[in-house]
């Protein structure tokens, strides 16, 4: 049996998997066991920052290897303090707690929130619509798509999830009663839709008022995606919480939330934890991500915008292309038809990009990337427009 059909035979049938089967990894790009070559537009869905084969991720996970790979969190360990230190220099919050994924970050960020608003009897939740916040009960209940929540019910009591970039559906919402606010300040999942400066606003004036938390989950848009330490940085905003984790942990699995002056003392001894949360390995491999990229940020921006101009030059030539959005390398790329066929078609072409929410073309390259590089994508994203354009005199779309 090949693996694919054993795939079938094995698993919950929970992922639709790419048809190719990956036999290593270098710099941007993939290469399968026939021998063919792709450039990853999509990093393991915004997880491998570095690329693959980092060497100074490499060794510092088998120099940690080497002592130990676990101890549990009734000890010290320096890897976890290590990597503590660089998030606090490199976002000013005051406290850290690792998690193992961006769920648990979640979690541990509405459960503080929880904890915190019971202090002030403020009880309720804000989540908005079109966001992604992970698969656990408690992400989901900030969220609104049946896609993610069907069947599931039922969720958490008192959240609300409100209209996102909405305005007035804040206003008449938000009161005294709201604990914390939980955003995206670009919607991943959701299709790369930036929240409004306008909307951002809104929701730091009505902190002003009524002494909720922000909570941002910067799991996907932070730690350089957007070409800035965390995405909501490009509005001028502090939030109170923030989830962070895929690029943390450099491949292997980590999460953190880090958290300012206001919550620093809610969790106390016992009240959370995890066993394998902030494994020893996972943090001294995200201390390399960390320290590395922060020496590529100019570059980061630079290719991120060079990137965004070429897929604007094509949005000329495309009238397929509805919008080209995001920041950095965050991009998405809105289309006026169904883009399942077309991440297909790169694929075949030799570039892995993802399609989220029907219409919109993902991509989350590793912030290594080249201009050449995104030249080959931009080339091949081309050809797949045009031979689309050809078609579509024969066949409908
Ligand atoms: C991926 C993601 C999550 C969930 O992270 P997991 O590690 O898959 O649990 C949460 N929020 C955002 C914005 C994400 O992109």
């Amino acid at each position: 049996m090949t693996v694919f059909e054993l795939e079938k035979e094995l698993f919950f049938q929970t992922y639709r998997r790419l048809g190719v089967h990956i036999k290593y990894g270098d710099g941007v790009f993939l290469y399968d066991y026939e021998g063919r070559k792709y450039l990853d537009m999509l990093s393991g869905i915004g997880v491998n920052a570095l690329g693959y084969g980092n060497e100074k991720i490499k060794s510092a996970i088998i120099e940690q290897v080497n002592r130990y790979i676990h101890l549990s969190n009734l000890f010290f360990h320096e890897s976890q303090v290590n990597l503590a230190k660089l998030l606090i220099q490199f976002s000013g919050y005051k406290k850290v707690f690792f998690t193992n994924s961006g769920a648990e970050a979640i979690e541990t960020a509405i459960k503080l929130t929880r904890k915190w608003g019971k202090r002030f009897g403020k009880n309720i939740i804000v989540g908005f619509s079109n966001s992604f916040h992970g698969r656990t009960i408690g992400a989901l209940s900030l969220m609104d798509r049946d896609k993610y929540r069907n069947g599931y019910e039922p969720f958490l009591p008192g959240i609300s999830v409100l209209r996102y970039n909405d305005i007035d559906q804040l206003e008449e919402n938000i009161n005294h009663s709201v604990a914390g606010v939980f955003l995206e300040f670009i919607q991943g999942e959701g299709g790369i839709i930036p929240a409004d400066k306008k909307f951002v606003e809104k929701i730091f004036e009505l902190r002003e008022k009524f002494g909720f938390l922000v909570v941002a989950d910067e799991i996907q848009s932070g730690l350089w995606r957007t070409g800035k330490f965390f995405a909501f940085e490009h509005y001028g905003v502090k939030p109170d919480v923030v989830a962070v984790a895929k690029p943390l942990g450099g491949g292997l699995p980590l999460g953190a939330v880090l958290g300012n002056e206001r919550v620093a003392d809610v969790f106390s001894i016992g009240t959370h934890g995890s066993t394998f949360g902030g494994n020893p390995v996972a943090c001294s491999a995200g201390c390399e991500v960390i320290k590395e990229l922060s020496k590529i940020v100019e570059k980061i921006n630079s290719v991120g915008n060079y990137l965004k101009e070429k897929l604007e030059g094509m949005k000329l030539r495309h009238p397929i292309i509805k919008e080209v959005r995001g920041v950095g390398l965050m991009i998405g790329v809105e289309l006026s038809i169904e883009c399942s066929e077309i991440v297909r078609e790169l694929l075949n072409k030799g570039v892995i990009a993802n399609c989220t929410r029907n219409n919109v073309v993902r991509l989350l390259p590793p912030l290594i990337i080249s201009e050449s590089e995104v030249d080959f994508f931009i080339e091949k994203f081309d050809e797949v427009l045009n031979e689309i354009k050809q078609q579509k005199f024969k066949v409908q779309i």
